[in-house]
Order: structure tokens, then sequence, then C-alpha cells
């Protein structure tokens, strides 16, 4: 075979060896396949300190087809095969080029035939098949003719190895703008920016990311600069400000970078900037140990520009996270955030003995009508902060919903008498000391149960505090969660009871007690279960009030009894009276005046024939619509009795401002006038000042002749109770009505 025939051929040293020691980074490596060492030699001289497109060049060398083969499997890299056609066989050159590309599958690795002979070139269909990139005869490659050749075949290498790059930096930009969206925060982000871009660039990951400190946004001097990522040997420098770095090279690039918001590339780093809105962005600066790769430029636009907008998503992403998480109002972790608070504490120490408080304001509800919104939220600020300065750092405190407060953290320090405690002296509200009442239910926090319940039970324990007075501290119980499966049981049954006509009525007689006269009846709503068992209307009427269903029951409560009103005026009692109960829930529905108008017209009764009873707890909702409607109603003729509920004399103070022509005495402070002697106190005060506001007053529960003494002697003009008669069927209350006729005539 012909050995390189050029003139000024220099002798270079074996570098194969040094790319063992990593020496020959940026070299571009060539292997040699030639079956006569002279050829070896005189490539080796040949391209002896050569630089082909600014690099420098490292010859592999392999005498066989088996060789290079052998050798290709164990080197990177291998940018051009200058390959013998005939060596161990005729056709060892072609077969090593059928290996390369269909088994070592290096398809960008460049191939230069070479053969003895002008006859031994390969077909045209092989050149194309094989991708072969040039063929020349040995004679033909002199020193320039190598150098021109290697040059157009390392070009083409370089720029496969580019579209190799754009591509697997397109797919990781793609990949990380998805894995950006659900990142947590700019450092995460900043870090992932770091990594993707010397992924890009083929480099090991060393840099940093810097913006402007938040509450300066504009200023871009190095002293209001932050780092808010680092990676590899700047790892130590994160959240340092960046005049505080010793490198004036990274200074300066990340200053001159983000003030004049464009990228920088230099031979041994480059600084990219990310526009996250046209005033505020950040920059990362990538150090490289070997010189930067030529990088596609615009690769690293379309990069930064996409990451910039993963960096505006990053943003939104946070705000709907603190959205999501955080009550902006009060600046305290919300009802999902307590949720998951109470998930990871137990998660990470189920035993540590945490206890979850529920706090809530007494009498809010009435305060923020009363006195406005704007006070409600003063006295929830006032709340929330006197939480944070009197509990414990180490209490975690949120917001659940409306004046619903939550804490939790170890049994020391949450408890009833600790969080109470927080309200032992007045908050300033407005500006002024007020006292702040609260109700707390406690939960203890074991393995085995999620946050969600554990709310659920905390609620429950709630409840139960603030039926019991205001200022009060309940500890969860399991009977307080069977209670409300219990509830729930039956707010089940009674939905089905309205459609399977379980619920009916009973009448109960009320008497005038100058005259002796039955002036009229109290409708009272009955249940029968299926199983014949009556429910008391004291556990359905709750149930049905909570649920809404109280409002279908009140109008068919009204319908029926109105036309049981009819028949016994057909039966001969003409100017009976019914009285029928009316929810706070019923009242406060827009078209209440237009049912009992409807029940009148359908009935045909008419409107002084109706009574309508409410209670105390109508005040609940606001006094003004209530006052509204019930003033509409009275206009039209109805009556209206106030039947407060039990002791609360509290209810006293809404007599004057209720339009109302009865006062109603509870049946357990007329049965107490016989015991006790607090209660006839009591139950004189309630007649006197119902007597007082021009109400007649009507005593419920007159079980027997002595109370009927002791009512008439406190001066009640109507009486109801056992002592005349129970609640009755409609039958057999006619029947009763034709009794007592019978009786008195
Ligand atoms: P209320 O309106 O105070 O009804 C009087 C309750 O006292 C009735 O109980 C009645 O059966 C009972 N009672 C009657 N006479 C005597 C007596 O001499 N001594 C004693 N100790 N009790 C007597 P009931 O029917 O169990 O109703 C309980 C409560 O349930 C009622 O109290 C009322 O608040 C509510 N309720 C009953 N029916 C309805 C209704 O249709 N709608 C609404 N909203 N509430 C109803």
């Amino acid at each position: 075979m012909n050995a390189l025939n050029d003139d000024d051929l220099v002798f270079v040293e074996d570098e194969a060896a040094q790319s063992e020691t990593g020496e020959d980074a940026g070299h571009w490596r060539i292997l040699v396949v030639d079956d006569d060492p002279g050829v070896h030699e005189v490539t080796r001289f040949a391209l002896a300190n050569t630089l082909i497109l600014n690099r420098p060049v490292t010859l592999f060398h392999a005498s066989s087809g088996a060789e290079a083969v052998a050798l290709l499997r164990a080197k990177d890299n291998i940018a051009v095969v200058l390959l013998d056609v005939v060596m161990e066989s005729d056709d060892a050159g072609l077969r090593t080029v059928d290996i390369i590309r269909n088994e070592l599958k290096l398809a960008n690795c460049r191939i230069i035939l070479r053969t003895g002979q002008p006859g031994q070139a390969p077909e045209a269909e092989t050149i194309t098949r094989y991708d072969i990139n040039d063929y020349k005869t040995k004679s033909e490659l002199t020193q320039n003719k190598l150098f021109t050749t290697l040059t157009a075949a390392i070009r083409s290498y370089d720029q496969l190895l580019r579209l190799d790059a754009n591509r697997r930096g397109l797919e990781k930009i793609i990949a990380a703008s998805n894995q950006f969206i659900v990142e947590q925060g700019l450092q995460t982000f900043a870090e992932g920016v770091i990594t993707q871009i010397a992924g890009l660039m083929g480099i090991e990951p060393e840099g940093l990311v810097c913006a402007a400190v938040e509450d300066n946004p504009l200023d871009k001097s190095s002293s209001q600069l932050r780092i808010i990522a680092a990676a590899g040997q700047f790892r130590h420098l994160i959240q340092h400000r960046l005049n505080e770095i010793d490198d004036p090279r990274i200074v300066g690039a990340l200053t001159e970078a983000l003030e004049q918001r464009r990228n920088l590339i230099e031979s041994r780093n480059v600084t990219l900037y990310f526009a996250k809105t046209p005033e505020k962005g950040f920059a990362a600066f990538i150090d490289s140990a070997i010189p930067i790769r030529d990088v596609d430029q615009d690769l690293l636009e379309v990069f930064c520009t996409n990451i910039a907008l993963c960096a505006k998503n990053i943003d939104l992403v946070a705000e709907l996270r603190s959205d999501a998480f955080f009550d902006r109002r009060l600046g305290l972790p919300n009802h999902t955030a307590l949720v998951g608070e109470i998930d990871q504490r137990l998660a990470m120490a189920p035993d540590a003995g945490s206890v979850l408080a529920l706090v809530d304001v007494d009498q809010f509800a009435s305060a923020n009508d009363w006195l406005g919104q704007d006070y409600g939220d003063a006295l929830l600020e006032a709340t929330a902060q006197r939480l944070r300065e009197r509990l414990p750092s180490e209490a975690f405190i949120a917001r659940r919903a409306g004046d619903g407060f939550a804490v939790v953290g170890p049994a020391r320090v949450v408890n009833g008498e600790h969080v109470q405690a927080c309200f032992r002296t007045p908050v300033a509200i407005e500006g002024v000391h007020q006292s702040v009442s609260i109700s707390v239910g406690i939960v203890p926090l074991a393995k085995g149960r999620s946050g969600i319940e554990y709310v659920k039970d905390g609620y429950l324990a709630l409840k139960r505090a603030k039926a019991a007075g205001q200022g009060q501290t309940m500890m969860f119980s399991e009977d307080f969660r069977r209670a409300a499966r219990e509830r729930a049981h039956l707010l089940h049954d009674l939905r089905l009871a309205t459609a399977r006509k379980q619920l009916f009525l009973t009448y109960q007689p009320q008497i005038d007690l100058k005259s002796g006269q039955i002036v009229g009846a109290e409708a009272l709503m009955r249940w029968r279960r299926e199983d014949g068992g009556l429910v008391p209307p004291d556990c359905f009427i709750p149930i049905a009030e909570h649920s809404g269903l109280i409002v279908g029951m009140g109008d068919w409560l009204l319908h029926t009894s109105l036309l049981a009103l009819q028949r016994s005026r057909a039966a001969g009692f003409p100017d009976l009276r019914m009285a029928v109960n009316i929810s706070p829930v019923q009242l406060r529905q827009p078209d209440f005046f237009e049912v009992v108008a409807e029940a009148l017209r359908q009935t045909q009764s008419h409107p002084a024939n109706l009574e309508l009873d409410i209670t105390a707890a109508v005040a609940g909702g606001g006094l003004e619509p209530v006052i509204a409607v019930l003033g509409r109603l009275r206009a039209m003729g109805v009556t209206v009795a106030f039947d407060p509920f039990g002791t609360d004399y509290s209810a006293l103070t809404y007599l004057d401002e209720l339009p109302a022509d009865r006062l109603k005495v509870d049946h357990r402070l007329v049965g107490a006038l016989e015991q006790d002697a607090r209660a006839a106190r009591a139950a004189r005060t309630f007649i006197a000042v119902g007597r007082e506001l021009g109400l007649k007053v009507v005593a419920k529960g007159v079980e027997n002749q002595n109370l009927l003494q002791r009512v008439i002697a406190l001066g009640c003009n109507e009486a109801q109770g056992y002592h005349y008669a129970s609640p009755m069927l409609e039958e057999e209350f006619v029947a009763w009505l034709a009794t007592q006729r019978r009786i008195h005539s």
C-alpha cells in the first residue's frame, strides 16, 4: 500500500495516550484504521500541531477492522474514522463500516474510506447506504488534501452533534417546563435552571442564579442582588448578596446581564438573562472548567424565553398556593393548611401527644350584625393577634372559617386553660379595650385518624362547648361522634318520613282563664316511625331546622292545621284560633308572608284565627326583617305569640321590639312554680313584663289545679296543659270539644 507522499511531514507524539487521562478534552478524535504501519506514521506527521476548526486533533490507531471496532466500542466521541478498505480481508473496511453504523449505531461519526487503488472503490450505493463521508485513494491524500477532507468531515460531525444537542436541549426544555410548574418556589426552580443549562452545554453544573431583592426589584447594584440558587463549587454562596462574592468575573457578568438584560457568552462561562416581566428578571452564571462548546445561540435563546415564562408561572403558582393555604385577611394558614399540618404531624410523630383546639369567638355573628362588618373584621384581627401574641411559637395557629380559629401543638401548650387564658384581659378592637369570650373544643391527636376527621371531631366538641354557654371549653368524647351519627341517621329517616306520610299533627286546647272558654288550640307535630315508635319533636325539629326540611314541613303543618280548624268550624266550633309553631328558618324565608297568605286563602281561613308562635331564636338572623314580615302579617289580622324557651330571660329584651299579641310562659317555668321560689320569681317577672307591654299572657304546661290557681293568681290570661287535655289527634280533639260543650252547657 502506498504511503502518503507529501513533503513537509512533521513527526507527532502518540496522542492516544493522553486521552486516557482526559487531557484531550476539546480535541477532535480521529481514528486511523490501516494495516500499513506507514500510513499511521504518515498521518501522524501530517496532522501534527494541526488545528481543525480551532481545535487540536487526537489520533487513535487500529491496524484491522476488528481492532477498530474494539476501539470504537471503548472510546466515545470519535469524530472521524479514516478507514482502509482492504485489510485482513478484501472487504474488512466495508464490514467495519457496517458494524459502525448498524451495530454500534454511531450515526454521527464521519467515515473516510482510503484505498490503495481506484479499483477498490465501493459501489455508489454502498457509499449512500452507509453514510460514508468521502472516498479517497491513498495517493490523493496529500497533507493539504487530508486537512481539507478532515475539516469538511469534522464540520459535518460537529453540525450533527449540535443538531443532537438541540434536540436533546429542546426535550429538556419541555421536560423542565413541565417539571417547573410543579416545583415549589423560586430556589428549586433556579437550581433546576443551572442544571438544565449545564446539561444543555454538556458540562458539569457549576453556577449561581441571582435576582434583585424582593423589596427593591429595580436596583441592580451588586449589594441589592441576592443569590437565590447555587450549584457545584458555588453552593456555599446561596442567599449571599452578590457583592459578598470575591470574584469580579462573576459579579461583573451577573451585574451586567441584569442591568443590560441580555445574555453574555464567554469561552469558559455563560451568563443568561431571564426576563420575568419587562423590568424584573434573574440571571444565571454558569462556569465551565473546559472551554464551552459553541453552543447554538438560538437554543439558548429558546431556553431563556421558555424558562422565563416558567419563572412567571412559578410566581403565579406561588400565589395560587398562598391563596389555597393561606388566609390573606388575617395572615394565618387556612383550613386546608390546618388539615395538612395535622396529617404531617401525625405522619412524623404520631405519639407526640399533640392536641387540636378549635376556637370560636362567642356571639360573633350578632356582633357582626349589630356593629357592622368592619367591627367584625377588627374583632377577628384582634383575636388572631391575641392568639399569636399569647401562645408560644410552637403552637400552629390557623383560621378555619368565619370566626373559627384552630391551634395545634403539644398538650402543655395547647389546652383549654392556656387558650382561654389568652382572652383573660380585654382585647383592643378599633382602639377600644373590650372583653372577648371564646368557646374551645379540644381533641387529642393520635395515629389512626386523618386531619380532616380530627377537625370534624374538634367541631363536635366546639359545638358542645358553645351549647354549654359562653367562654366554655369542651374535650372531645366518642359520644359526640355517636350522637352526630345518630342525628345523620335521623335526618335520613326524616327525609323519608315526609314522603311516607309518617308525620301527623296533634292539637292541644287553650283556655281563657277568665271565662273558662276554649279559645283555641296549638298544633304540635308528631313523627311515628315504621316500627311504630314516636320520635319526640325536641329530637326531630332541630334536625329539620338545621337541614332546612322544616320549611316544607312547616308549610304542610300550616295547611293541615288550618284545614282541621275549618272542619272544627263545620262541627260547630266557629271561633277557635289555631296556634302554629314557626321556626326561625321559616320566618327568614323571603316568601314567608306569601306562604301564610296562600295557606289562609286556600283553606278559606280568617287571618284572625291564625296565631304564629315565634321563639327568641328569631333574633339570630337580625331582627329587622322579622319585624317587617310580622308587621305585615299582623296588619292582615294574623296574631303573633312570643314563645321563648325555658328560662332564657334575655329573650325578654326582644319583647319590646317584636310585634306580638301574646307572651307564652314555657311549661318548664310554669312547672317550676310548684317547687322553686326562684322559678316562681322568674315566672312572675315574665308575666309582669308581658302585661306591662300590653300582651296577653298564656301559661303553658298547666298540669294540675294547683298550677292553675297559681297562674291565675299571677295574672295569666290563658292556659294550656295536661290539666285540660294532652295534645290529641284531630278526631279526638273535635270529640273533646263536643264533650266540653256538653259539660259546660
Ligand atoms: P312547645 O311549643 O313549648 O310545645 C309545648 C310542649 O309541651 C309540647 O311538647 C307539649 O306536648 C308539651 N305539653 C303540653 N302540655 C304539657 C303539660 O301540661 N306539661 C308538660 N310538661 N308538657 C306539656 P311537644 O309536642 O313534645 O313539643 C315540644 C316542642 O317541639 C314544642 O314546644 C315546640 O317547640 C316544638 N314543636 C312541636 N311541634 C312543632 C312544630 O310543628 N313546629 C315547630 N317549629 N316546632 C314544634
